[in-house]
């Protein structure tokens, strides 16, 4: 369990945490959201251990993070922002040190270095110095590091910053295996990766949370939510068919994207249109290319709820 009590963190006369109160239980995979400057990577070092809170409590598993450093630290893995490490060193030397001082002694020490060795696929770089490496491969390093004393809480702090889509997706492979037996934090400004991987999301602006809820719920809030988007094979009915759908007491409004020549039908307040959709289409032989029933835009609410805000 993750418990955070009042956090509040200045830098100077610069409040980057505001009375940040929330518990992440085992389980939950949390993304972190928000725009920059908003106070992720404060709360994510201060959860971590590595900068003390101006005020209130946080602790990990039991333990304060401040008070009970040791004990709380050897819970957590941490993979801070860019995932900095030694570049004149291999992996092998480096990951062989996090191991040491982690603990790790003997057959033990040697089997868990195979294990996320494989677990990252770093088996053909371990003798190559970390500098040399690629972004991807500089960012498992990192990974590998967090993981290496198996903790029961890893703390990672935008994991795929600057990966290339590829990358990205084997990371998230590996946050995905990993989520069951942990709880895991994860910081993001990307919201395709909360859809990704997190149960759970905390949007933050300003250091403060403006929401915490399931990505799902949080979809339910965009106006896209039971909207329906339909393309047609005879674009040339465009017209016709606007003003019919317009017309369902369902619809509240609709919207046409001329780049695409998609139209897209908002539900009146709690309605379903899609239904009545699909009959009048019926009824007068529209054919759609396309018919999309959306979720919910997280992007948009997340829009929304931060109101544009960066520091
Ligand atoms: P995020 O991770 O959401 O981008 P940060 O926690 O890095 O946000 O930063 C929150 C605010 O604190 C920002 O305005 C940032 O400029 C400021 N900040 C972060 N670290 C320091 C520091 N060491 N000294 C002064 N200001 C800082």
């Amino acid at each position: 369990m993750i418990l955070c009590q009042n956090l509040t963190k200045r830098y100077g006369p610069l409040l980057a945490v505001d009375d940040l109160s929330f518990q992440v239980a085992p389980g939950e995979v949390l993304g972190f959201l928000g725009p920059n400057g908003a106070g992720k990577s404060t709360t994510m070092r201060i959860l971590a251990g590595f900068l003390p809170a101006n005020s209130g409590k946080a602790s990990v598993c039991g333990f304060d993070v401040e008070t009970e450093a040791t004990e709380a630290k050897r819970r957590i893995g941490y993979l801070p922002e860019g995932a900095p490490s030694y570049p004149e060193m291999t992996p092998r030397s480096f990951l062989e040190f996090v191991a040491d001082i982690r603990g790790l002694t003997g057959a033990h020490r040697k089997n868990r270095l195979d294990e996320v060795y494989g677990l990252l696929h770093l088996e053909h770089v371990l003798g190559q110095t970390i500098d040399t490496l690629s972004k991807g491969y500089k960012r498992r390093v990192g990974l590998a590091q967090a993981i290496v004393h198996d903790p029961e809480v890893l703390i990672l702090d935008e994991p795929t910053d600057g990966l290339d889509p590829n990358q990205k997706h084997e990371v998230r492979q590996l946050i995905n295996q990993m989520s069951q037996k942990k709880i895991i934090v994860i910081s993001t400004h990307l919201l395709e990766e909360v859809d990704a991987l997190c149960n759970r999301a905390i949007i933050i602006a300003h250091g403060r949370i403006l929401a915490d809820d399931t990505p799902e719920k949080l979809e339910t809030r965009s106006r896209f939510h039971n909207a329906v988007s339909v393309k047609l094979v005879d674009s040339s009915q465009i017209e016709a068919v606007r003003n019919g759908i317009e017309a369902l007491p369902e619809v509240a409004s609709t919207e046409l994207d001329a780049q695409s020549d998609r139209l897209t039908a908002f539900p009146a307040n709690g309605q379903l249109p899609l239904a009545a959709i699909t009959d009048l289409a019926a009824k007068n032989d529209w054919e759609f290319s396309e018919l999309h029933l959306e979720s919910g835009r997280l992007d948009e609410v997340f829009r929304t709820i931060t109101g544009g805000a960066s520091a």
